[in-house]
């Protein structure tokens, strides 16, 4: 009953590996679905002599389960799982020391920018925001003491696509790490480890959990030292996810192929009712053969994701009316889910970077596009536009 269902798991097909990888049927029982694994602590033969397991702090058989299926999913050596996406990130930054450099996106995840900019650069380690779509910006602001360079692509909230494998080379060539923040894209359309990254990070919150019902976050890498340190981290410093929350996102990854399929389906649609629409002003979505890195997506990307911003022509007042009118698409914050959620970057997600270089257009909403009935999602939206003042604020 023990046998592995994946004779050949370097083989097996990415939905099978979501599946299957590191969840074989139980072997006391042969439940398909191995039993969450709540105890703190494990029974030791004798003094200092134990099974597997000890502390669930340093290591606990569901988590085990989950960083192997995602692990396995990114085509990654190592994969260390943590309590959220920035447990995750905190602990890639640990790889660095005082004094160090770290170049990140002009337009990076809010939460990323906060750890770096009042966490971290207190600490001690210098960043700079930068265009990272352009080798030129990234050369322009290169340090003698840069040490990593942090990609997120697509990125969040402007859709922007960095070329992996162009900004890998730079950066080994100059002796510094290569980080992508993977959330958007999720495994299912791009595995940046292919493209020459050293280290992968995610928040499970999005499309890998996929039902807005479990925070988490993970770190995928093939370099063995990186994996000591961030498992060392992982244990030392404690942000790990309990047993339930490994098991929802084990369990939403199961779907997570056929999900993304409908995801890049929707948003292409809603994209295009977008591009046709007087109330709007530009769209961002990499789909579009008109989006500046539509080439890169097409080529590092197996397709363009379920997000989709957008600029509306009356500015702010015009983006508020529009977030506050929709229904089917609900205001929140957060993505990657079933539901469609709609939201205004400037006053929400990326408030904490408001007043920094990183602050973006106040006209501009995020879609979510989630996995309801297309025509329910269109018809949401279109109402919505409809009632939004096409004229200049
Ligand atoms: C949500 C998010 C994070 C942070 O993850 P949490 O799980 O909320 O801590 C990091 N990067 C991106 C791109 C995100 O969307």
């Amino acid at each position: 009953m023990s046998r592995a269902r994946l004779p050949d798991a370097e083989h097996a097909g990415f939905e099978t590996r979501a599946i299957h990888a590191g969840q074989p049927p139980d072997p006391a029982t042969g439940a398909v679905v191995p039993p969450v694994s709540f105890a703190t602590t494990f029974a030791q033969e004798s003094v200092g002599e134990h099974h597997e397991y000890e502390y669930s702090r340093s290591g606990n058989p569901t988590r085990t389960a989950l960083e192997t299926c995602l692990a396995s999913l990114e085509q990654a050596a190592h994969g260390v799982a943590f309590a959220s996406g920035l447990a995750a990130e905190d602990a890639v930054l640990r790889l660095l020391r005082q004094g160090d450099h770290a170049i990140i996106p002009n337009d990076a995840y809010g939460g990323t920018y906060r750890l770096f900019d009042k966490v971290w650069l207190p600490a001690g380690l210098g960043y700079t925001p930068a265009d990272l779509t352009s080798l030129d910006r990234i050369r322009e602001v290169w340090q003698d003491r840069t040490r990593m360079v942090w990609i997120e692509t697509p990125s969040n909230p402007l859709l922007s696509i960095i070329d992996i494998e162009a900004v890998a080379a730079f950066a080994h060539e100059r002796g510094a790490l290569v980080v992508v923040d993977n959330t958007f894209a999720s495994p299912y359309l791009q595995q940046p480890l292919h493209w020459g990254a050293d280290v992968v990070v995610h928040s499970s919150t999005k499309y890998l959990g996929g039902h807005s019902d479990v925070v988490g976050g993970f770190v995928a890498t093939d370099d063995d030292e990186v994996a000591t340190r961030i498992r060392f981290v992982q244990n030392a410093a404690g942000g790990v996810p309990g047993p339930m929350d490994c098991y929802l996102v084990l369990r939403g990854v199961k779907t997570l192929a056929l999900r993304m399929d409908r995801h890049c389906t929707n948003a292409a649609a809603v994209a295009e009712l977008l591009s046709g629409h007087p109330a709007v002003a530009s769209v961002l979505y990499p789909g579009l053969p008109d989006h500046p890195g539509h080439q890169v997506a097409r080529h590092q990307m197996t397709g363009y994701g379920g997000m989709v911003s957008f600029v509306l022509v009356g500015g702010e007042p015009a983006a508020l009316e529009v977030a506050r009118s929709s229904s089917l698409f609900t205001l929140a914050e957060s993505l990657g889910a079933v539901e469609s959620l709609i939201e205004h970057p400037h006053r929400m997600t990326h408030a904490s970077a408001a007043d920094s270089p990183l602050a973006v257009d106040p006209g501009l909403i995020r879609l979510s596009v989630g996995l309801e009935t297309l025509r329910d999602l269109l018809a949401d939206l279109t109402a919505a536009l409809d009632g939004a003042d096409t004229r200049l604020p």
